[in-house]
Formats: structure tokens, sequence, C-alpha cells
């Protein structure tokens, strides 16, 4: 089989921003992909509106105080914080550009990307997320040459932490990617 690359539409400008100023990056920087499921209630439904959904997730990063000292004063988000999304239906979209340092994976975020997929929690991703996930992973991986990034820095958001044994100790404690979990392990060990 050849290598067919993802289609990404570009939603950088449909979704809301925050006035937070934003950190950037050079792409040389990005050496670790993340991989986040969609914890974000209602869990996504069959027919959902993907788009809809992200700008909903914008709002809430927005509007969101970021600040974990409760007596220190509100920091709010800049925008949705993750660079690419991949819907139920398989869609891809870019949501940030790559050089934006986004906040979701702790002390990981300079050289970290962020692709999120929306598959809630306990949710299994469906096929068309999964040959989609695939793509995207190859396509950063292997034919982007400007990123750094491999198949072995590519991690679950919650392997970041220390408590799996392996992956970055970057100060993360969630269950996200839920049951991505599996096929970005067999993506590290190069069997997906
Ligand atoms: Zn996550």
């Amino acid at each position: 089989m050849g290598y067919e690359a993802p289609v990404i539409l570009d939603w950088r400008k449909k979704l809301p921003r925050g006035s937070q100023p934003v950190v950037y990056r050079a792409p040389g920087e990005i050496a670790y992909i993340g991989v986040h499921y969609d914890g974000a209630p209602p869990r996504p439904a069959p027919g959902y509106n993907i788009l809809a959904r992200q700008i909903d997730e914008a709002n809430y990063h927005i509007h969101k105080n970021w600040n974990t000292n409760p007596k220190g004063s509100p920091i709010y988000g800049s925008g949705l914080m993750y660079h690419y999304i991949i819907g139920g239906d398989g869609t891809i979209a870019q949501t940030r550009d790559e050089s934006e340092i986004l906040w979701h994976i702790c002390n990981g975020n300079r050289v970290c990307l962020a692709v999120k997929v929306d598959c809630g929690q306990g949710q299994e991703p469906t096929a068309e997320q999964l040959s989609s996930l695939n793509k995207m992973l190859t396509w950063l991986c292997y034919h982007r040459p400007d990123i750094p990034a491999d198949r072995a820095h590519t991690y679950g958001h919650g392997e970041c932490g220390g408590q799996y044994g392996g992956g970055p100790r970057w100060g993360n404690a969630t269950d996200c990617p839920g049951r991505l979990l599996p096929y970005v392990r067999r993506w590290r060990a190069g069997s997906w």
C-alpha cells in the first residue's frame, strides 16, 4: 500500500480566540507528539457537529482559569489547546498553528504537538478515527522533516507523568487518552 497523505481542513480561523498572548516555538523544537481523547461532556454522539464541538471547547479553554494557584490572579486561555483534532467520522482539522505553545501536557508543552481525537472517556474510537489518527501520525513522524518528533516519541497524555513506568515525566496524571492508549503504544512499538 502506498503512502496516503491525510486530508486536513483548516479551522484555525473558524475557532474563537482569547486575548491571552501566545508563546511561540520553532518547528525544530517539536520533539514529541501527544495524543489526547476528548473528556469534555457530553461524550461525542454519532452525527454530532464536529466544528461546533471544537468551538464549544475553545470557548471553555478561553474562559477557564488555568492558574493552579488559587490565590493567584486568573490566567485565561488563548483558544483551543490542541493543534489538530480528529472528529468521529475521521475528519481531520488543524485548529492552531504548530508554532503556538499550547497548554495540553503540563511541563511538555514547549516540545509537544497536540493531536486530540473526539473519543470520550470510556468510548471506543471509531474505525474512521483510527484510520485518520494513523495517517496523521505517519505524516507527522515520516513526512515532516521539519519536525523532529518520531514514532518513539509519540505518547498518550497520561503516559507523560511517570505513573506508567516509562514516558517523559511532565507531571501529567489523567486517564487521557483512554481507549486510544493501546493504539498509541502499538504505534510507538512499530506495530500499528
Ligand atoms: Zn489529554
